[in-house]
């Protein structure tokens, strides 16, 4: 690959099943559900967009909703529970205040009681009863958690907007100096330290005169990251069909 000639504010991305996989590591229930919408920052990416994903996404956070519960129904009512969150949190973030329309719906949803935990006696001991969630149940479950986390001035303090701007995932940082600047090194944080290189190295080889750095500088191999999602240009993208190279 050689050095791109075109300035671009955000690095290019591509549009991988990496970067549609489901998230659990945002640091919570309610935060994992708004990282169903991944590339929040750039050109967003829908990763809970069928009632199968939806299903993945339920096991994936831990939540055990009844067969019947789980359908387009719930979907459309978590994709906008979700998008509630995200402006609380967002605004919390900003400095701003949320649209009330998004409270109210939080609110509401968390009003139904999640199901009492209960024991079971069998012949090896007692062990907690599984119990099937309904749909209300588990919007009320992922609401109630949204608010535990606005409510507690610890957890409000982590919250934190990853620094690799076409991500923009929220999450906990529970690290211990609160120093943690993307939402996860192992993606956003080679990504970005790879664009940020490439730009250097672009910069380098445009520089006018005699020093003009030599290809062999800027060329091939230069990248010493492992770069997971973004890519210097236009490719194909080989594994969605839509979204590649989106503008930013
Ligand atoms: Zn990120």
């Amino acid at each position: 690959m050689t050095a791109m000639e075109a300035p671009s504010p955000l690095p290019r991305t591509r549009v991988t099943a990496h970067v549609r996989s489901l998230r659990f590591d945002a640091g919570g229930l309610a935060l994992n559900l708004v990282a169903t919408l991944g590339r929040r920052g750039g050109a967003p990416v829908e990763r809970m967009g069928t009632v199968a994903l939806l299903r993945e996404w339920c096991a994936g956070a831990g939540l055990r909703p009844a067969r019947e519960a789980v359908g387009e129904a719930l979907l459309a009512e978590l994709t906008a529970l979700r998008e509630a969150a995200y402006d609380i949190v967002l605004a919390h973030l900003r400095g701003s205040v949320p649209a009330l329309p998004s409270v109210a719906l939080v609110n509401e949803c968390a009003h139904t009681a999640p199901p009492a935990p209960r024991l079971e006696l069998g012949e090896e001991g007692v062990r907690a009863e599984e119990q099937a969630l309904s749909g209300r149940q588990v919007l009320s479950l992922v609401a109630r958690d949204l608010i535990e986390v606005m409510g507690s001035p610890e957890r409000r303090a982590a919250l934190r907007e990853c620094a690799f701007e076409a991500c923009g995932m929220v999450y906990l940082d529970t690290t211990p100096g609160r120093r943690r600047r993307w939402c996860s090194m192992r993606r956003c944080g080679n990504t970005a330290k790879a664009a940020k290189h490439r730009d250097r190295d672009r910069d380098r080889h445009r520089a006018p005169g005699p020093g003009r750095v030599p290809d062999a500088v800027a060329g091939p191999g230069r990248v010493p990251d492992a770069v997971p999602d973004a890519v210097p240009g236009p490719v194909p993208d080989a594994d969605s069909g839509a979204r590649a190279t989106a503008p930013e």
